[in-house]
């Protein structure tokens, strides 16, 4: 019924109560109704044949028939006995016989003819429009009981109840098409709500409450996943626009010098060689800035991506960083200890990871006071290596900490012009240890340094 076409919930919700109101009075008109006869003759029959079989319990033991009598009474039954053909004894006050006798025409012979044990008989007399249940039962040598019970006309009963039915169907619909549309309104009412907030948080860009205490656990934590999606979209906006902010500024720095020492160049110096060698040094070093700018934000979108696939392989991780400590031979005034005595085979993407220690070394030079030493680590902690990068610079605010490793995200702004930092380093950095599955961090303290970490897994 529901399966292509689209309806409310507060539709469905209604149709679905209204449909499950008349499923039950369907089932109760059912039993009460169109079966209540055949219920009242199957119990009838199950009482007669107990009564039945009590008799041919009792008579065993006591070869008599007075406790018949007792029997009857009890069960509003009549019973009789028969030597034969002959009625010899009646629960009825004359002694005559209680079944009607014209409802017997026949079934008496026929029982005994048919030499069961016990034999139940419905006898249907039109002329009294009485019916009865008969049980015909054996007693041995010659002698027969037959107990029977009049079936009390069920008709006028059944009406009655199907005309007070038709009216307890009118009130239970009535009730039913009002608790519906409660209902439904309450189920609704908290969803409009959400999603009319959902909208209006998407179009504004705003924090927005959705914490609606509808009362329903399903619907308010969908409010507090919304408004998680909320503070996250901000966030991501507020990113964005730092980042294009920053990016472009970035970027425009070194092309609008790059352009005005070109035109000196080309207009001012052309005939003094070394002003315009002077000039030419500018734009290269400049053009060199915006490369690496380019490249940090080329690489950031790539381990961004999931389309960046690590190339795991086993490699000699000491070596790697002597590597990376030669390269910077040309800062004379930083010291670099790395004092590993013991090699380590580490199983990582050996590209990543070496552009990880360089970009953790190069913030370790960058943000570096007085005190130029930057120490580098290793250490076997269980199954894995853990590599520290430690400088004695200046160290990050705590409330910085956990920001830091967003894009773009400088802690102080004025290092920005001093430093070839992009602000997306240590975004890199992160990007490549989750695609690695490697706990990272940061242990700081203002002033006094930074120790950034990472794991590896050893081979
Ligand atoms: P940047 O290019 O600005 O260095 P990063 O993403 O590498 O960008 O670092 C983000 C920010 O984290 C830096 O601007 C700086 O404020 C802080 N930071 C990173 N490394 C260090 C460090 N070793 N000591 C102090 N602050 C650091």
């Amino acid at each position: 019924m529901f399966k292509n076409k689209k309806y409310s919930l507060s539709f469905k919700t209604w149709v679905f109560l209204v449909l499950f109101s008349i499923f039950i009075l369907a089932f109760v008109w059912l039993f009460q109704i169109v079966f209540l006869k055949t219920y009242y003759e199957s119990r009838k029959v199950s009482e007669v044949y107990n009564v039945s079989k009590n008799i041919m319990y009792e008579y065993n033991i006591k070869q008599d028939f007075h406790f018949l009598e007792d029997i009857a009474l009890k069960h509003e039954m009549c019973i009789e006995v028969n030597l034969g053909e002959k009625t010899v004894y009646s629960t009825d006050i004359y002694n005559k016989g209680c079944i009607v006798a014209a409802d017997l025409v026949g079934y008496k012979e026929k029982f005994i003819n048919s030499n069961e044990e016990i034999q139940a008989y419905k006898i249907v007399n039109e002329k009294l429009d009485t019916n009865s249940i008969i049980y015909g039962i054996n007693l041995k040598n010659n002698v027969y009981a037959f107990v029977s019970t009049s079936l009390v006309p069920l008709e006028s009963t059944i009406n009655i109840l199907a005309e007070q039915f038709i009216y307890v169907t009118i009130f239970v619909l009535i009730i039913s098409f009002i608790v519906a549309y409660f209902l439904s309104n309450k189920l609704s009412k908290p969803i409009i709500k959400l999603n009319y907030l959902a909208e209006y948080a998407y179009k504004a860009k705003e924090k927005v409450d959705f914490n609606l205490k509808s009362g329903i656990v399903e619907i308010d934590e969908l409010g507090k996943t919304l408004e998680k999606n909320n503070k996250e979209l901000i966030k991501t906006d507020e990113l964005r626009r730092e980042l294009m902010a920053n990016v472009s500024h970035d970027l425009k720095t070194p092309l609008t010098m790059i352009s005005a020492y070109a035109e000196m160049a080309r207009d001012l110096n052309q005939n003094n060689q070394a002003k315009r060698e002077e000039n030419l040094n500018v734009i290269i070093e400049e053009s060199k800035r915006l490369n690496l700018l380019v490249n940090d934000i080329l690489d950031l979108s790539r381990v961004e991506s999931k389309l960046d696939i690590l190339d795991l392989t086993t490699f000699n991780i000491n070596d790697l960083i002597t590597k990376i400590i030669n390269h910077y031979h040309y800062k004379e005034d930083f010291t670099f200890i790395f004092k590993n005595k013991k090699t380590y085979y580490v199983q990582a993407d050996y590209k990543r990871i070496e552009q990880v220690l360089y970009n953790l070394i190069n913030n370790a030079i960058n943000y570096s006071k007085d005190d130029k030493t930057i120490t580098i680590n290793l250490k076997k902690v269980k199954n894995k290596l853990l590599v520290e990068v430690i400088d004695k610079g200046i160290g990050i605010k705590d409330e910085d900490i956990d920001l830091i490793w967003d894009k773009y995200y400088k802690s102080d702004k004025k290092y920005q012009r001093n430093t070839t930092g992009s602000g997306i380093g240590l975004s890199i950095v992160k990007n490549i240890l989750i695609n690695h599955h490697s706990e990272y961090g940061v242990e700081t303290k203002l002033n006094q340094g930074s120790t950034f970490y990472f794991y590896l897994p050893l081979k």
